[in-house]
């Protein structure tokens, strides 16, 4: 994925200005901002569903609307009612909707990615559980295994780790970790500067635009993050 200044709005509000950077097959890269920041913006833009009004986003060589096939995106956990009623292995199943399309049944094939997915995030034996009875952490591995079972090759994350215990990040992590060793291009919103220092190669650093894109050394320092944070520092 590639963004060459690309400027984002909503309408004639503007939301994000002249962003750049680049995610490379294989790499992490952390968005980092204050709320309000555009990180959920830009999350949308490669998704292609909000335009780009100046600048562009490529996403595997393509317009972002045309890539969507190949990209996964995993919203907070607490986005699917744990109330709706389904397994945990129908949820992942849903993953594979693209490939299943309207009128075919799920087939063996896409069980199969279903499961494997299920098993990469370490809860093969929930998988007849109902979703609902799983703890917040567990649900959003759940939705990681989803997007997974898609086998996507860029990868979407807005805000996994928010409220997740140890255990569940811990998988999160080692799922993630397997992704990208495959070859999967990984983004991640998150406020957590421990996990970019952790688990990615670089940080986005934005509000409204953009304050670095480099390794977490050399762009999570106190100057820059002062700057981008103005006076919620
Ligand atoms: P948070 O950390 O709180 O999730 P964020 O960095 O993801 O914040 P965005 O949700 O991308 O921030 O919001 C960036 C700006 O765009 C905000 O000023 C927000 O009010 C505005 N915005 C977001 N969605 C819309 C929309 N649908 N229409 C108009 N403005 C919007």
């Amino acid at each position: 994925m590639v963004l060459a200044d690309a400027s984002i709005a909503y309408g004639r509000i503007p939301a994000l200005e002249r962003v750049s950077g680049r995610v490379l097959a294989g790499r992490t890269v952390a968005l980092i901002g204050p709320n309000g920041a555009g990180k959920s913006t830009l999350i949308k833009a490669v998704l292609g569903l909000v335009p780009v009004v100046s600048g562009s986003i490529t996403v595997l060589g393509q317009a972002p609307a045309r890539a969507r096939r190949e990209v996964g995106y995993v919203p907070q956990a607490d986005t699917l009612d744990p109330d709706f009623p389904v397994s945990v292995a129908q949820v992942v199943l849903m993953g594979r909707y693209r490939q299943v399309g309207w009128v075919r049944r799920p087939g063996a094939a896409d069980r199969a990615a279903a499961a494997e997915a299920l098993e990469t995030v370490g809860l093969a034996h929930r998988a007849r559980d109902r979703f609902g009875t799983l703890s917040g952490g567990q649900r959003q591995r759940v939705l990681l295994a989803r997007a997974i079972a898609a086998r996507p090759r860029l990868l979407l994350l807005d805000e996994p780790f928010n409220g997740v215990d140890a255990v569940s990040q811990d998988a999160l992590l080692a799922a993630l970790a397997k992704l990208t060793a495959a070859g999967t291009a990984v983004v991640i919103s998150t406020h957590d500067l421990a996990l970019a220092h952790l688990a990615c190669d670089e940080v986005c650093l934005l509000n409204r635009h953009q304050f670095a894109f480099g390794p977490p050394a050399a762009t999570l320092t106190p100057e820059l993050l002062r700057a981008a944070y103005g006076g919620a520092a």
